[in-house]
């Protein structure tokens, strides 16, 4: 069933949480998305160290303590739903299995709850506590495994024409996603400081050994992430009418990527080490239901490329597949923080612009019988449009530092920093912020709010 616009969504809905009111927030009543938050202050009122909140403008609501106040037993009654209030590891990852009408009608229970009309305010007392006394650094759910993609056909005509001028696209990429299993261990919250890799590095001439050392050519990759939600059994595909079902909501991913290790190792299988120090994820997950207003026809493709196989086709897919999400990336070096500057822009794409989606994505990841478990994520890849201001990475930015293959009209200028201060690749010291939100006329602007990452130096 595809998610649907409701009540949750009209645009003159306001909250009694004041700062959710602010047309400038990411996290209006509209939004309401979820993250797991240590309470400031551990009260001893039956819920666990961990809970589940929502946040709301700059506060975040306990779902954990409206469960443990008797707040959704009727919901949990009409849903079969038990126990997940025990909001442990496990508990925690239990959300993610709710199926898609148990969502829905949480969300409408909180969104009711939160109006400015709301009947009952005076009950909702210690409910919410302000999210900057609470520490939000864990996903929601503990992710068993990370796939990540190369979804962008922009951002794979770019990297391979650099590479390989004449034969940019491998024959396979319009035929099915192309994706390499990530690493879940280093899948860290924004603000998790990123320490510069050390690995084997490109050698300058064919022939000649590669060195041992830090990364010099150190690279982010603005991407969306998607949580699965319901999992499905070992040898038993998902249909792609069913794939987004199975997602629970997305948040902003960075790639954080070293282009010298991943050149020297990413033939025949593909990247390794070049990507598994770590990946950055915004710590709030912003649901499917949420994203409703936002679906878009997938992008069209060009004349003359194949359609998708069957079993990567739906006409829902066709004319609702796609998200309008407007996504930016941001950096501040060192000298830039130190001297008060504000971060510079670098990019503004959009992710409507993608090649595949996220439901041929899962579909494909699941169609050899592979099964996806709840709280496991999916990247995106590198989210890149046709115009050079969208580009997702320093890589395409620069093109690749500016030695990619010289074709007229490429601009392989390094980039300016207010400071004076040029950039190619990411130095130490440098934050990277991405941020993303979605806009359309009639609806509420909701976002994402940010990822961020500073490099430290290598060890
Ligand atoms: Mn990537």
């Amino acid at each position: 069933m595809p998610y649907e616009i409701d009540e949750t969504h009209d645009p003159s809905l306001e909250s009694w949480v004041e700062s959710a009111n602010d047309p400038a927030t990411d996290f209006p009543i509209q939004n309401l998305p979820l993250c797991a938050f240590a309470p400031a202050e551990n009260v001893d009122d039956g819920t666990a160290p961990i809970h589940v909140g929502v946040l709301i403008g700059d506060q975040v609501l306990s779902l954990s303590r409206m469960q443990v106040r008797g707040m959704l037993d009727e919901w949990e009654r009409s849903h079969g739903v038990d126990g997940w209030f025990a909001l442990n590891s496990t508990g925690v990852d239990a959300i993610a299995e709710l199926d898609a009408a148990a969502r829905r009608d949480l969300r409408r229970i909180v969104s009711r709850l939160l109006r400015s009309d709301a009947p009952d305010r005076a009950g909702l007392g210690g409910l919410l506590e302000p999210r900057e006394g609470v520490l939000i650094q864990e996903p929601l759910v503990t992710i068993g495994d990370y796939t990540d993609f190369y979804a962008s056909v922009h951002h794979a005509t770019n990297v391979g024409t650099m590479f390989r001028p004449d034969n940019p696209l491998m024959p396979n990429y319009k035929w099915l996603p192309v994706g390499y299993h990530g690493r879940a261990s280093s899948v860290v919250p924004s603000g998790t400081p990123i320490r510069r890799p050390k690995g084997q590095l490109a050698p300058a001439n064919e022939g000649e050994a590669p060195a041992f050392g830090p990364s010099r050519l150190l690279d982010y990759e603005l991407e969306i992430g998607a949580f699965v939600a319901r999992g499905n059994d070992l040898g038993e595909p998902i249909s792609i009418e069913e794939a987004e079902d199975h997602l629970l909501g997305l948040c902003l991913l960075n790639d954080w990527s070293a282009r010298d290790i991943q050149r020297w190792e990413y033939q025949p299988l593909g990247p390794f080490l070049a990507k598994n120090f770590a990946t950055s994820i915004s710590p709030y997950i912003v649901t499917m239901e949420a994203l409703a207003p936002f679906r878009v026809p997938r992008e069209p493709r060009p004349e003359g490329d194949p359609q998708p196989l069957p079993h990567l086709d739906s006409e829902h897919d066709r004319t609702r597949g796609g998200f309008d999400i407007t996504l930016e990336v941001h950096l501040a070096s060192k000298q830039m923080r130190d001297r008060g500057m504000a971060p510079v822009r670098l990019s503004r794409g959009n992710f409507r612009t993608m090649y595949w989606t996220f439901a041929q994505m899962l579909t494909h990841h699941a169609s050899s019988g592979c099964n996806m478990r709840p709280g496991d994520l999916i990247g995106s890849g590198t989210v890149s449009g046709p115009e050079r201001s969208s580009r997702g990475c320093l890589l395409e930015l620069t093109w690749n530092g500016g030695k990619g293959d010289p074709r007229p009209g490429t601009d392989r200028t390094p980039i300016e920093l207010p400071t004076g201060e040029q950039r190619r690749f990411l130095e130490d010291g440098d934050e990277v912020i991405l941020r993303g939100y979605c806009e359309r006329e009639g609806f509420r602007r909701i976002g994402f709010g940010e990822c961020r990452g500073i490099i430290e130096p290598a060890v």
